[in-house]
């Protein structure tokens, strides 16, 4: 079985490893002229949203199929930390924190930990008073209440080394990284293609480029690509990962100190010409935000933006979409956390012994207009 993968980000570099793995020749096609890095910041030229990425590990799961994706993801960065010295898993709680008088929210949580708890993961809720108690190093007055997941953590020195990392694995396992090539993928019929040549499966793991990747075959991606932002600093800061739902940031201890995320832009961007650099709003936001809840005067060293994805229903598009033909997008801007599974996922439904999650199923929207829906953060509660 010949298989091309179509992306070198963290999904497609664990798709093609798997096949690999499994015994298929793979080919992988990557436009930029690198496979990952063992940067703390990204390369400035670099659009791949896998380098871009704040690389928080902190999983929301809230159905059965979310919990075993987002168990296997960590099980997986753990079982690379352990194998390659490059790659460091530094565990930390994630707590997510509700603003007092902000009741929907303080439902939707209520009702997302206690399916997560019913699936297994290890989250609770908790008041102030409790969060400060053991996390000293939190302000968290004004907030009516808090979640915080036992598993999670970042990846160090930063998350294009899990990219670097599986590429590395895949080529020893005789994988051809093609990068520097910009593939094109068609459908005559007779099965897929990418720039003319035949394989007997094809995977788009394109990222913000995916629907882009997959016009000239036909089918038209309910995806839209849309901008989120991420900021260094060099405050120093140790304590857990911290969602913080009213300000709309989040952040985690960094290297280099501490690194600030979120600044989604809500609209559909052109994946071929986005603002790279952090928006001012974005950094004066995340800014206070750190400091309201540490006291850190946290200036930004260095902020950017990048790609998430959307879909109309906030689940990703994992599955076959013609003979031959599939698709592993639309993380929402958690698909850095979850990659290791869903590249696996990917590897199982094209060697045929694997389903997709039934909610994942990429034509679940036909018969709907494609372009027809709102982009919603995937940070929001
Ligand atoms: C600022 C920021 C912060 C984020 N923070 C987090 C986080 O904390 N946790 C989390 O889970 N997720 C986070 N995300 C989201 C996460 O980065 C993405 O969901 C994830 O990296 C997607 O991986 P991917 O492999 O699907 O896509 P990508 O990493 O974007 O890879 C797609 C690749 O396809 C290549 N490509 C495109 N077109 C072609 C073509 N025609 N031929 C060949 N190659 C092509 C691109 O160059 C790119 O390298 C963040 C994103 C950003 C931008």
């Amino acid at each position: 079985m010949r298989v091309a993968v179509v992306g070198g980000g963290a999904v497609g570099v664990t798709a093609a490893h798997d096949l690999a793995a499994a015994g298929v020749d793979v080919r992988l096609y990557e436009r930029d002229e690198e496979l990952g890095d063992t940067q703390r910041r990204p390369r400035k030229r670099v659009e791949g949203s896998s380098h871009r990425a704040a690389g928080v590990l902190a999983p929301r799961p809230v159905d059965a199929a979310d919990a075993q994706i987002a168990e296997r993801a960590m099980d997986r960065f753990e079982w690379l930390a352990g194998r390659d010295h490059r790659f460091t898993f530094e565990p930390r709680p994630q707590v997510t924190l509700v603003a007092e008088g902000e009741q929907r929210k303080v439902a939707t949580l209520r009702g997302q930990v206690d399916a997560a708890r019913e699936h297994g993961v290890d989250v609770a809720c908790y008041d102030a008073e409790a969060i400060t108690e053991r996390f000293p190093e939190l302000d968290a007055s004004g907030v009516e209440l808090a979640a915080v997941t036992e598993r999670g953590g970042y990846v160090v020195p930063g998350p294009g080394t899990y990219v670097r990392a599986m590429a590395d694995r895949a080529d020893d396992l005789g994988v051809e990284l093609w990068t520097g090539v910009e593939a094109s993928v068609s459908h005559r019929g007779d099965g897929p293609r990418v720039n003319s040549e035949r394989f007997d499966a094809v995977v788009v793991a394109a990222g913000g480029w995916s629907k882009r990747v997959l016009a000239p075959t036909g089918v038209q991606l309910p995806l839209k690509p849309y901008r989120v932002q991420a900021l260094v600093s060099e405050s120093a800061y140790d304590g857990p990962m911290v969602l913080d739902t009213k300000a709309g940031v989040y952040f985690r201890s960094h290297p280099d100190g501490l690194l600030a995320g979120d600044g989604t832009v809500p609209e559909e961007c052109d994946p071929d010409g986005w603002e790279p650099a952090g928006d001012e709003w974005f950094v004066e936001g995340a800014v206070d935000a750190v400091e309201n809840r540490t006291g850190l005067q946290a200036e930004s060293e260095a902020a950017w933006a990048g790609i998430a994805t959307a879909t109309p229903d906030g689940e990703p598009l994992l599955g076959e979409l013609l003979s031959g033909l599939y698709v592993g997008a639309g993380w929402h801007g958690h698909g850095f956390m979850r990659a290791p599974a869903t590249g696996e996922t990917l590897a199982g439904v094209v060697l045929g012994d694997r389903e997709p999650p039934a909610g994942f199923a990429p034509d679940r929207f036909e018969g709907q207009a494609v372009g027809d829906f709102e982009v919603r953060e995937g940070m929001e509660l």
